[in-house]
C-alpha cells in the first residue's frame, strides 16, 4: 500500500522546514518531495535499511543491553566524564542527555560551543533586539546578511522567510526588499544581493562600530573603514535606519575566531541602537537542525545554554573552561559520550585525537559519518523519521517532528536512559 505524508519537518539544518511530502510503501520511504540540495543528499545517506546489528563494542556486534552494560561501567569508571553532542537530537534524547549527565556528575556540552557558543555570550553580555522568522517574512523590507551564506548552507531559507515570500506588510514578496550581504567574499548569496560589501576579514567589529557612530550621528575622521569607503557606510547606516524593519541574520563568518564575541557583540548593539529610528531585529543562523533545541533544553534543565559542569552536583557554567574542545585539548576528561558524532569534525584535530586516548561511547544515525572509533557505539532511530520528537528552529520556535516510518532501532533517549538504568545498578 501506498501512502502520502504530509508537513514532515526537516531537521538537516536550522530552518526547520516543515512542509516535506513522503511517499511511503510497505514501511520504507520511497520519495521525498524537496527541491533542497541539502536536504536531499542527507535523506540519501540516512534513509537505509537499519543494520542488522544495532549495538557494537570494539567494532564487533553485541546484544543491545551487554553494550549498555559496557557503556554504564566507562561512566561508571570514569572521574571527569563528558557529554557531547546533541544538536543532531530532539528534545527526549536531549532531556535523557543532561538527566544522565546530572546523574553521573558530567560535564555536557554541545556544538554550539564551536559554532555559535560567542554569540550566546555576546548576548548574554548586552541583550538581543529579537523576532520570529514570521515576523521577518511578514515585517522586513531590508533583509541584512552578515558572515552567513544561507544560499549553501541553509538552501530555503531565502524562499521560506526572509527574502522571497509575501508578508502581511510585504506584499510584493522580492520586490518589495532589498537584501545587502557583508561577507569577507563574494558567496553565491553575495551574487543575489541588491548590495554587496565586501569588508576585509577580521574587520566586522571596526565595520559595526563605524556604522553604530554614523547612526548615532556622530563625524569620523577617516576615509574607509574595513575597506569600506565612508560615505559608502553613511548611505548604509541611512538606508538601515530608513527602513520599515529590518533584520540581521548573522553568520559563523561574524561569531568565530577568538574576537568572535565582540563582533557579535557590535553588531547586537548596533541593532538596539537602529530601534530609536525604526523596528529592527538580530537573529543568529544556527547551522545544526535542533542546535537551538539543545541549547533551550540545557537552558530549562540547567540555566546555562551549553559548557555546563554538574560534577559538584549544581551547574556551573564558563565556556572556556568546560567547552569539549578546551577539556579535550588539557585532558581534563577520562571517558566522552557522543550523541552524535558527526559533528567532530570542526573540533581541533588534537581534541580529536585525545578521544582515541579515552573511552568513548557514541550514539549515531543509520549512514552517518563516524568519526570517532568508539569502544561503544549504538545505532539509534532517526527522530522526525523514525520517532516523533521536537526540533526548535533557529528562531526557538519548537517544531513538532513525525514518526513516518517504524524502525526496530532504539531512540537516543531509550539508550540513554538504558545506560543511566545500569549505571545506577
Ligand atoms: S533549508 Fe534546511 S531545513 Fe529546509 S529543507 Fe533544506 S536542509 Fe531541510
Amino acid at each position: 500500500m501506498t501512502e502520502e505524508v504530509h508537513d514532515i519537518a526537516c531537521t538537516v539544518c536550522g530552518c526547520v522546514c516543515d512542509d516535506l511530502r513522503a511517499t511511503v510503501e510497505a514501511g520504507r520511504v520511497t520519495a521525498m518531495n524537496s527541491d533542497c540540495s541539502l536536504q536531499q543528499s542527507w535523506f540519501a545517506r540516512h534513509n537505509i535499511a537499519p543494520p542488522a546489528e544495532h549495538a557494537l563494542i570494539s567494532g564487533k556486534p553485541v546484544q543491545f543491553d551487554d553494550a549498555v552494560k559496557a557503556a554504564a561501567r566507562i561512566l561508571r569508571e570514569a572521574k571527569h566524564p563528558l557529554i557531547y553532542g546533541l544538536s543532531r537530537s530532539s528534545t527526549p534524547g536531549q532531556r535523557a542527555a543532561v538527566r544522565l549527565a546530572d546523574t553521573i556528575g558530567a560535564v555536557i556540552d554541545t556544538t554550539a560551543s564551536t559554532c555559535h557558543g560567542n554569540s550566546i555570550m555576546a548576548l548574554q553580555t548586552v541583550g538581543e533586539s529579537t523576532c520570529s522568522l514570521g515576523e521577518v517574512r511578514n515585517r522586513c523590507d531590508l533583509v541584512i546578511y552578515w558572515g552567513a551564506n544561507p544560499a549553501v548552507s541553509h538552501p530555503r531559507h531565502m524562499e521560506r522567510y526572509s527574502l522571497e515570500p509575501k508578508g502581511q506588510f510585504v506584499p510584493e514578496g522580492r520586490a518589495g526588499r532589498k537584501l545587502i550581504v557583508f561577507d569577507i567574499a563574494e558567496t553565491p548569496t553575495a551574487r543575489m544581493a541588491d548590495d554587496f560589501v565586501r569588508i576585509r576579514p577580521s574587520s566586522d567589529f571596526e565595520v559595526l562600530w563605524a556604522l553604530r557612530a554614523l547612526v548615532a550621528g556622530k563625524p569620523l575622521d577617516v576615509a574607509e573603514v574595513g575597506d569600506v569607503p565612508l560615505d559608502k557606510l553613511r548611505q548604509l547606516a541611512d538606508q538601515m535606519k530608513a527602513c520599515r524593519s529590518g533584520v540581521f541574520f548573522f553568520g559563523r563568518g561574524l561569531s568565530l575566531g577568538r574576537n568572535g564575541h565582540a563582533g557579535v557583540e557590535a553588531l547586537l548593539r548596533l541593532t538596539t541602537d537602529l530601534n530609536a529610528h525604526t523596528r529592527f531585529y538580530a537573529r543568529r543562523m544556527r547551522i545544526y537542525g535542533d542546535v537551538a533545541g539543545a541549547d533551550s533544553v540545557l537552558t530549562w534543565q540547567t540555566g546555562y545554554p551549553f559548557s555546563v559542569n554538574l560534577a559538584r552536583g549544581y551547574p556551573r557554567y564558563n565556556p572556556g573552561e568546560y567547552s569539549a574542545e578546551a577539556l579535550l585539548l588539557r585532558g581534563e576528561v577520562d571517558a566522552c559520550l557522543m550523541v552524535g558524532s558527526d559533528g567532530l569534525h570542526v573540533l581541533d584535530p588534537k581534541a580529536r585525537e585525545r578521544l582515541h586516548e579515552i573511552p568513548t561511547i557514541a550514539l549515531d544515525y543509520p549512514g552517518a559519518e563516524r568519526i570517532a572509533d568508539a569502544d561503544v557505539q549504538f545505532t539509534t532511530a532517526i527522530y522526525g523519521l523514525h520517532r516523533a520528537g521536537t526540533a526548535y528552529r533557529m528562531d526557538e520556535v519548537p517544531i513538532p517532528l513525525r514518526a513516518v516510518v517504524p524502525s526496530p532501532l532504539p531512540s537516543d533517549d531509550e539508550v540513554l536512559d538504558a545506560i543511566l538504568k545500569a549505571w545506577r545498578a
